[in-house]
């Protein structure tokens, strides 16, 4: 695992052994006949789909879920041929060139159902439904209408019918639209449609709701260790992405009679050393708000202002010896301590899908493990 010589060193640690820890779990909590859609989007939540998508295939998903057609054709880059549902994220003009990827696509308003349909070949597709999130997918008062038109669409073949839920930490809530999906399912089964995939079951509504896991289930940031309390203990997950590092750039002393913008220089008498770390708001740690802390040598450093585009300045005052080159741990275990991604989170106030993958995709990915 190395760096390229004259790479700019800001990285990460993909860990392939726990995405295949992480998919085994997910195996465990489902029978052998649901189908495992291992949501894929953001580039696999920033680990990268087409390093990982074998290793989720061996480790027990079945197909993959993904929002951006490029996400489908990193997966088919990397040889693999199981199915791929893509949410919705085109729009109908581009029926065409989605039909050709040979995906499952989804059907979700009746503009891009009436596209698909004069395509001239033959298209899976998964019908969305909208039980309450009030985003994609046909309402209660539409779906019977698209229903029927599917039935008449000769070229398309529904194998699906899902739904992503909201509100999943209120369960009244969760339970209005788990009613509603079943009404769904129900009657598109009067309208003719057999052996559908039902699926419901996103990461939270899986630990939180397992009844909800029908026939089929989609998480995505439980694959990748990704995700809060209190789900985080529903179930043994690891963090997908390690670490996230740099290094030091250069140690500088600062001394008292040297005015800097820092409340501890100003404020005590002593002598400032600080060191300048190759990692800002380019490579996904925000600018704002002030604050956090980094390891060097095992030890904590705090962060002195706001990032910069590719500079962070740390006070190193109290951490013996540091040096250019020194590793820097933004996310991860150094020496006897670690900043875990948890920890992040309630530093840089984002969250942890948000604030790990613009890490993880702006920097250089490393990957550890065989899956
Ligand atoms: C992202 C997404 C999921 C997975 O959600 P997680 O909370 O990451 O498990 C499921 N379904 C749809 C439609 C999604 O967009």
């Amino acid at each position: 695992m190395k760096l390229p010589p004259t790479a700019r060193p800001a990285w990460s640690v993909i860990d392939l052994d726990a995405l295949a820890h992480n998919v085994r779990v997910i195996r465990g909590l489902l029978r052998p006949t649901d189908r495992f859609y291992a949501v894929c989007k953001n580039n696999a939540y920033g680990c990268g789909v087409q390093e990982t998508a074998s290793a989720m295939l061996a480790a027990g998903a079945d197909a993959f879920a993904v929002s951006d057609p490029e996400d489908a054709a990193r997966i088919r880059a990397a040889g693999v041929t199981a199915p791929i549902l893509l949410y919705a994220s085109t729009c109908p003009d581009m029926a065409d060139a989605v039909a050709d990827l040979g995906l499952i696509a989804t059907v979700h308003d009746f503009d891009g159902l009436e596209a698909l349909s004069r395509v001239k070949r033959s298209v899976d597709v998964h019908i969305e439904v909208d039980c309450g999130y009030g985003r994609l997918g046909f309402t209660p008062g539409e779906w019977n209408q698209a229903f029927r038109r599917l039935r008449g669409a000769a070229n398309l073949r529904v194998v699906g019918l899902y739904t992503h839920l909201t509100a999943v930490e209120n369960p009244p809530a969760v339970r209005k639209q788990a009613d509603l999906f079943k009404r769904a399912a129900a009657e598109a089964t009067n309208a003719g449609f057999e052996g559908l995939e039902l699926m419901a079951a996103s990461s939270r509504v899986m630990l939180g709701y397992p009844e909800l896991n029908l026939n089929a289930v989609n998480p995505g940031r439980m694959l990748y260790g990704m995700i809060e309390d209190p789900w985080q203990g529903k179930a043994d997950l690891k963090p997908v992405i390690k670490a996230i590092k740099s290094r030091v750039l250069q140690v500088k002393t600062i001394p008292a009679s040297f005015d800097i913008d820092d409340a501890r220089h100003t404020a005590g008498p002593g002598t400032l050393r600080t060191a300048v770390i190759a990692f800002g708001f380019k490579d996904g740690l925000p600018r704002e708000p002030a604050g956090g802390t980094v390891l060097i040598r095992g030890q904590r450093a705090r962060i002195i202002g706001l990032r910069a585009t590719e500079h962070t300045v740390v006070d190193v005052t109290d951490i013996p010896g540091v040096c250019a080159g020194d590793e820097v741990v933004i996310v991860g275990a150094q020496g006897g301590d670690a900043i875990s991604g948890h920890e992040a989170v309630s530093i840089y106030r984002m969250a942890m899908i948000e604030l790990l993958p613009r890490m993880s995709l702006n920097t250089i990915r490393l990957y550890e493990g065989t899956g």
